[in-house]
């Protein structure tokens, strides 16, 4: 047997790392050899997993692949370090701005790298059937209206940014609404509207694991990778 992936969590604290912990911790394939937060640790190991600030980050122990699931205030620090390490990144942090992708595509010339707004099959779905749609309704109306928890701080999302992109591929000009209310893990509906009738598309995502999952799976498959930019639907 294959010696266990060794992953770094950056944004370990938060809700999407602590789904991360939890479901590496059921994998024999995935070591979690470091979890690194924005603050000082309470305490410097849980459940075996060495714990970081990003003040140390450049005391982690060597790692594989670092899953990122931070804010874009941290993200370039974690690009930097992949790079430093010559290890790859899995990130689905949203709201990076332009510079930030372009450093994507930069780093990619060196390391595997995968960003990617979703990590769930069913959006991916999703994506397909809304360009098929805006091909196949020219002239319709196309909304995206996207809701999440009232702690998300990016809007649009970055998912409701790429179905636009979808519709868009098809031929569509989409606009976008945002909800932010309660405890909402995730909801995208793209709609058509044409005269007298409309059609609905909807994904409704009801735990955050489903993210997490797809995330632990693509960081498994991208290590080891050659260098370059890959996509979700290249590892899945
Ligand atoms: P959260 O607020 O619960 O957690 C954020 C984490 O990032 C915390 O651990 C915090 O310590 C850390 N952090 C914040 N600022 C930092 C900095 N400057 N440097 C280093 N670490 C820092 O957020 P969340 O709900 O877990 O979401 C995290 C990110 O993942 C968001 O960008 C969110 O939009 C995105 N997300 C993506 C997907 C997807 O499938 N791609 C799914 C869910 C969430």
């Amino acid at each position: 047997m294959n010696p266990p992936i060794r992953i770094l969590i950056h944004g370990a604290s938060g809700r999407m790392g602590q789904a991360l912990s939890r479901l590496s911790a059921e994998r024999d394939d995935i070591q979690l050899v470091a979890a690194v937060s924005r603050s000082k640790p309470a305490q410097r190991v849980v459940d075996g997993v060495p714990q970081f600030s990003v003040a140390e980050l450049h005391g982690v122990p060597a790692f594989d692949v670092a899953i990122d699931f931070s804010l874009p205030a941290g993200f370039d620090a974690i690009l930097g370090l992949c790079l430093e390490r010559g290890a790859a990144l899995v990130s689905g942090t949203t709201g990076l701005g332009p510079e930030q992708r372009a450093a994507i595509d930069r780093a990619s010339a060196r390391i595997p790298v995968l960003w990617a707004a979703n990590f769930s099959l069913g959006v991916a779905v999703l994506c397909e059937l809304v360009e098929r749609a805006a091909r196949t309704l020219p002239g319709w109306d196309c909304d995206i209206v996207e809701s999440h928890h009232v702690h998300k701080k990016d809007a649009p999302s970055g998912t409701a940014l790429v179905l636009g992109a979808c519709a868009e591929e098809g031929g569509a000009t989409p606009r976008h609404a945002a909800i932010r209310a309660g405890d909402i893990v995730g909801e995208h509906l793209v709609q058509f509207t044409g005269l007298g009738e409309r059609v609905e598309l909807v994904h409704r995502a009801t735990n955050r694991d489903v993210f997490a999952r797809g995330a632990l799976h693509a960081a498994a498959r991208l290590a080891g990778r050659d260098p370059g930019s890959y996509g979700l639907r290249d590892l899945l």
